[in-house]
């Protein structure tokens, strides 16, 4: 496509995709730290999926113990540095701390768990674990995004041989390639892939299973396999034009931004974004933060029914994105490039569901379109490995084991659940990694 936006200047691109939450220094993380109530029950704790011992962690920056608090975090949390600037600790340890029902401000949980995690890595990684002995076992693990990393971190402590198989030439999957990069830059999530490599993992990047080498070699040369492949691109919005120039999956936008060179993404005058989830505002914020004039949200439903958390929808809104609910893209006109969005309203029936008005088109003059409307499973490669069951597109696991049809095949993280959260898939690999270690043991 043609790049139509105005470019900016380094130092403006810097300024928009500068971090919304900069690092606490010592004096205000440890001040920080002591307004922590330490509550025995820690709500926070309860209400974080991987279960750190927040209350634990934060002594530990009272106490001056920064690496005993890093331990504490990396206990539970394999990639705790994406977490503690990516996770929605809005809705998860910092929208439980007491602190919000006594009218005051939550502990900054995030931040501190950053603080910790920054100066771990700034102190050159120090050993904090020790190795179990070898169990002459080996396991393979396919994808390298936080479920497949915390995976392997957690089987080779546990004295697995582990090598894990990523397509991409960069390791990390989203983290790496999928975070907004004003949360979070790849920088961060490769110190993560770092400390996991020395921990012995080996990771193989460009390597796509099932074209690079085949599921079953795998099978044959690893005792278990953990699946940790994600999702993948946006689904098609089946209307006329969609392969128009100018026409982008979210994702490889995304990715293209998400390389830091700014100045090379092609970026539209005027963005239309389909969809209203995370995906759909992350896309449509950093649209406006590489210059675009207009981005428009285009959603189907109210904004009531959007999928997208209230935070991310009101930096989208104060980002000068306008939303346009109720909204049904029909037709995308141009000859060879995107001109204009044809668009109709919907209304929502509790019996006959939504339905388009009739004589309510209305024309979008945008050059640029974004699909962002979910992502669709790796569907032909979880195809071709035996016995894997597949329901609505996720792979079924026991999930009180993280063992698929076929006993052999674990699998956790955005292929298990359709797409949550990173500190989601970080649970899932580390509890599929014990599992893995209990079914290896038993065979031994
Ligand atoms: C745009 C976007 C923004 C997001 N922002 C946030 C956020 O701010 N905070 C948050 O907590 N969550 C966020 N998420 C969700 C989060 O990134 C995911 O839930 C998480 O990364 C899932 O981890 P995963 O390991 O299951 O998969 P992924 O991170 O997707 O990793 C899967 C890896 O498998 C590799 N792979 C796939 N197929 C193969 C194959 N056949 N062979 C070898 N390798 C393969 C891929 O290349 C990829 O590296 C976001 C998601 C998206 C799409």
């Amino acid at each position: 496509m043609k790049n139509t936006a105005p470019l900016l200047s380094p130092k403006e691109y810097e300024a928009n995709f500068a971090e919304l939450h900069p690092p606490l220094t010592g004096i205000s993380a440890k001040a920080e730290a002591e307004r922590c109530l330490y509550c025995f029950d820690s709500p926070c704790t309860k209400s974080c999926p991987t279960h750190i011992d927040i209350p634990g962690f934060i002594k530990k920056i009272s106490s001056d113990n920064l690496l005993g608090s890093a331990k504490t975090i990396l206990e539970s949390n394999w990639v705790a540095l994406t977490c503690a600037k990516a996770c929605p600790v809005q809705v998860l340890c910092e929208g439980a701390c007491v602190y919000n029902g006594k009218k005051e401000k939550p502990i900054e949980i995030g931040r501190l768990q950053r603080y910790v995690m920054d100066n771990y890595f700034e102190s050159g990684m120090p050993d904090l674990f020790t190795k179990a002995q070898g169990k002459n076992k080996s396991v393979g693990i396919i994808g390298s995004g936080p479920a497949g990393l915390a995976c392997g971190a957690e089987l080779t402590l546990l004295g697995y041989d582990v090598t894990i198989y990523e397509s991409n030439k960069i390791p990390g999957g989203l983290n790496s390639w999928g975070i907004a990069p004003y949360k979070m830059r790849q920088k961060d999530s490769l110190k993560e892939v770092k400390m996991i490599k020395g921990l012995g993992v080996k990771i193989k990047t460009g390597i796509r299973v099932g074209e690079a080498i085949s599921i079953d070699k795998l099978l044959e040369k690893h005792d278990a396999i953990f699946l940790g492949i994600g999702l993948s691109e946006s689904p098609e919005l089946k209307i006329p034009g969609e392969n128009l120039k100018g026409v982008h999956d979210a994702l490889s936008f995304i990715e293209e931004v998400k390389s830091e060179k700014w100045d090379e993404v092609k970026i539209g005058k005027r963005v239309a974004v389909i969809g209203a989830g995370n995906t759909a505002i992350d896309a449509a914020t950093e649209a406006k933060r590489l210059g675009a004039e207009q981005v428009y949200i285009v959603y189907r439903r109210a904004a009531s029914q959007m999928s997208a958390y209230e935070f991310e929808f009101i930096l989208a809104k104060n980002d000068g994105v306008i939303f346009l609910f109720n909204s049904v893209p029909v037709k995308i006109k141009g000859k060879k490039y995107v001109k204009e969005i044809i668009c109709k309203k919907s209304r929502l029936d509790n019996q006959a569901g939504l339905s388009l008005i009739p004589n309510s088109d209305f024309v979008l003059p945008v050059d640029m379109v974004i699909k962002a409307i979910g992502q669709k499973p790796h569907q032909d490669f979880l195809n071709s490995i035996p016995k894997l069951k597949i329901r609505n597109g996720q792979v079924v696991v026991n999930f009180k084991n993280y063992q698929t049809g076929n006993r052999k095949v674990f699998a956790g993280g955005d292929c298990i659940n359709g797409g949550k959260e990173v500190v989601n898939a970080a649970f899932d690999g580390k509890m599929a990694a014990r599992s893995i270690d209990n079914y290896l043991s038993a065979s031994a």
